[in-house]
């Protein structure tokens, strides 16, 4: 049977009902869908490489037999190591998995395996070689077929249980059935001129590589299929934002009125303390713009704790003084309800409306928020990706912020601008950041961004203290965290979990009994995840707040945005799998008091020098913009969003910075067609071939 890119996943082989729903809970419906599930990394399978051909420090890919493997308990019962020993008919490699409890009773004798990692010397006995952490996959006599050996293998990320080779195999019957002479919406003159395959062959050359394709090209997303792809995204992205600027164009803002002394005095009146000459600084910078017929559209970067927020409530002021709605966008569901609690405090006083909006609400609470937000009764909207629904309607919406932007998509953004352009204008939209992004960039993906800087601290703050501890001296961070909260002040101990997945957070969870049980009997501590309810999220975040709760036990659900200025003490555990950036978001949730605050990194003894440098840098400063760009040169530009922050961008397989060279070209293609009047057909075929989904995702639904 042949089939269609709109054809169900559930048609393929090898995909039941159940991965069907595996499938769809990530957005994956159809075969175009799933082919939009890109590997992350190829093996080649060509050739193994043998056990004896193995050195120290290079990642090999081998095919070996198990021949025992064994869990043991680290000292601390915490964790276990997994030892595995394999072998091929070059010799005898061990392998090391760290928290590998799991593969306790997984892996039999006999058992073939493909595995890929790293080789590093046996520290404990150097004449010794093993692997590290290695990824591996089972093989099965009746499964070694063309698409698992002898070829460049693609490895996915597992989704659930629906692991890398089930994938794969799907992925395989998918391409053999659909006829991949599909529709372009690359135009054959501008392939010929840039040299890219068409759009079917880029696909199954990103699945499925040649056996001629460089393996180093694929792994660094530079063969002409992948790159094709990377094009293509940001083409289409491209285009979207050159018919905007098009539509603004014809498409004013409102102009607000802010000399007014009623205006002033609300701003005034509003705020709680005294404004850093930064603080106005920069609404000085925001008010000209508001002043004017042409949209805002402005970066406002800060560091951790340098008050973004008060600005944002300020523009929202202004918004709504001039009988416009203003909307806050907040990434987690834990700072939307923050903001949303301290401007109701601001603002109820001076008698604006504010509204929440977030998934967690219940049915009938909603329908009313929602109902109050057509009307207009709510003036400032507060809530997460909920605001960007196609249910929420604004009465008329004038100004919108959106708080640590680089935790959206540039299509969610969007999203929530065409709210307001719906009603005939076109909103002013300020963006909070505390991650630096360099200003080429930032222009290709915002347009023309105009960036405010708030480089002032408010007064009063002591500098933090950061230092790096190990597990052995973990009972004196747990004392020293117990006389702080005795003296009335509280804590965070983080732990790093990723997927928040249940077996993930088992180790968090029973830490928190642990500790709760027999370090701090006398104490309360709250355990906050993000597989909780949002009333459960709530409550606990409500106690810590009121200082109910004194310890919190997190995962890095707290990284962004807390703000409990009572809490002076940051425990993060594994430090060392923490990212910079990541890092220093988390210590700013302290040193936002009048007392001295310290951060303590619990890592290893040994760990990779990578990571020490990282944990030195913390040491060394808790200047942001320092610590963004020390993380730069350690990771390389490639690396600085880390894949997480790129996926977050809402590209497939796209990386602004990667993939700067093809950014840049992709806006000067787009940008080109859409101005130059003679290629208007060019472009109305551009958009027809856009299958509907493409149309929405894009937002590239108006032709012409
Ligand atoms: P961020 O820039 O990280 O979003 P916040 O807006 O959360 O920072 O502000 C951090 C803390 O500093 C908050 O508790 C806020 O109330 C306080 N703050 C902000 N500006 C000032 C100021 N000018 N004077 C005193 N405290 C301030
Ligand atoms: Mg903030």
């Amino acid at each position: 049977m042949t089939m269609s890119l709109s054809t169900e996943v559930r048609m393929i082989k090898g995909v039941g009902p159940q991965r069907a729903e595996l499938l769809a809970q990530r957005g994956i419906y159809t075969l175009e869908d799933l082919f939009g599930y890109l590997p992350f990394r190829y093996e080649d399978r060509i050739r193994f490489s043998k056990v004896k051909e193995i050195q120290p420090n290079g990642t090999y890919t081998i095919r070996a037999r198990v021949m025992s493997g064994q869990a043991v308990r680290t000292m601390r019962g915490r964790d276990a190591i997994y030892h595995l020993l394999v072998q091929d008919d070059t010799g005898q490699l061990p392998c090391k998995f760290f928290h590998g409890g799991y593969l306790e009773g997984r892996l039999k004798p006999g058992q073939d395996l493909v595995l890929h990692g790293k080789v590093e010397v046996d520290r404990l006995r150097p004449a010794r070689l093993e692997m590290i952490n290695p990824q591996i996959e089972t093989l099965s006599g009746e499964e070694i077929d063309s698409t698992e050996v002898g070829r460049i293998v693609p490895i996915y990320e597992a989704i659930g249980t629906f692991g890398s080779r089930a994938i794969r195999r799907a992925m395989y019957a998918a391409v053999q059935q659909v006829d991949l002479n599909m529709p372009d919406v690359l135009p054959e003159a501008l392939r010929a001129r840039l040299g890219f395959p068409s759009r079917g062959e880029a696909i199954i050359h990103t699945h499925f590589p040649t056996p001629e394709e460089s393996l180093d090209a694929l792994n660094t997303f530079r063969s002409p299929a992948q790159q094709r792809l990377i094009f293509e995204e940001f083409y289409l992205y491209q285009l979207s934002l050159a018919l905007d600027r098009r539509a603004a164009r014809k498409q004013n803002a409102i102009t607000f009125r802010v000399r007014e002394d009623a205006v002033r005095e609300a701003l005034k009146r509003i705020l709680p303390f005294k404004p850093t000459m930064a603080q106005k600084r920069v609404l000085g910078e925001i008010v000209a713009d508001l002043e004017k017929p042409l949209p805002m559209n402005r970066l406002l970067q800060g560091d951790v704790g340098s008050g973004k927020t008060i600005i944002a409530l300020q523009g929202a002021v202004i918004a709504i003084e001039n009988g416009t709605q203003a909307a806050l966008m907040a990434p987690t569901e834990i700072l939307a309800v923050q903001h949303f609690l301290s401007a109701r405090r601001i603002l109820s006083r001076a008698g604006y409306r504010v509204e929440l909006l977030i998934s967690g609400l219940k049915g009938s609470e909603k329908a009313a928020a929602l109902e109050r937000i057509r009307s207009g009764e709510a003036q400032l909207v507060i809530g997460t990706h909920a605001l960007i629904e196609d249910n929420v309607e604004f009465a008329r919406l004038g100004f919108v912020a959106i708080d640590e932007q680089h935790r959206f998509g540039v299509l969610q953004r969007k999203r929530l601008m065409d709210k307001a352009a719906s009603h005939g204008h076109a909103p002013h939209v300020l963006v909070l950041t505390a991650t630096p992004i360099p200003r080429t960039l930032s222009l290709t993906l915002y347009g023309d961004l105009d960036v405010s800087v708030l480089d002032e601290l408010p007064p009063g703050r002591t500098p933090i203290v950061t230092r790096i501890t190990s597990e052995p001296h973990l009972s004196g961070v747990w004392e020293f965290l117990r006389r702080e909260a005795v003296a009335g002040y509280q804590g965070y101990i983080v732990y790093p979990v990723i997927e928040e997945s249940k077996l993930e957070l088992k180790a968090a969870m029973e830490e928190y009994e642990r500790l709760s049980r027999d370090v701090y009997p006398k104490l309360k501590l709250g355990l906050l995840h993000g597989r909780l309810s949002s009333e459960e999220k709530d409550d606990v975040m409500q106690r810590f707040r009121s200082n109910e709760v004194q310890i919190l036990v997190a995962t890095t659900v707290v990284e962004v945005g807390v703000d409990v200025p009572n809490a002076t003490v940051m425990v993060i555990e594994h430090a060392e799998r923490f990212g910079l950036a990541q890092l220093h978001q988390l210590r700013g949730r302290i040193g936002r008091g009048a007392r001295k605050s310290h951060c303590i990194l619990v890592a290893p003894s040994r760990m990779t020098d990578e990571a020490r440098a990282r944990l030195e840098t913390m040491v060394r400063t808790s200047n942001g913009f320092e610590i963004a760009e020390t993380d730069l040169q350690l990771r390389g530009p490639g690396e600085f969003f880390g894949t997480r922050q790129a996926g977050n961008l809402g590209f497939h397989i796209a990386n602004p910075l990667r993939d700067r060279e093809l950014l840049e070209l992709a806006r000067r293609e787009a940008f080109a067609l859409v101005d130059d009047s003679a290629q208007r057909q060019a472009l109305e075929d551009t958009l027809r071939a856009l299958p509907g989904q493409w149309q929405q995702r894009y937002h590239l639904a108006r032709v012409g």
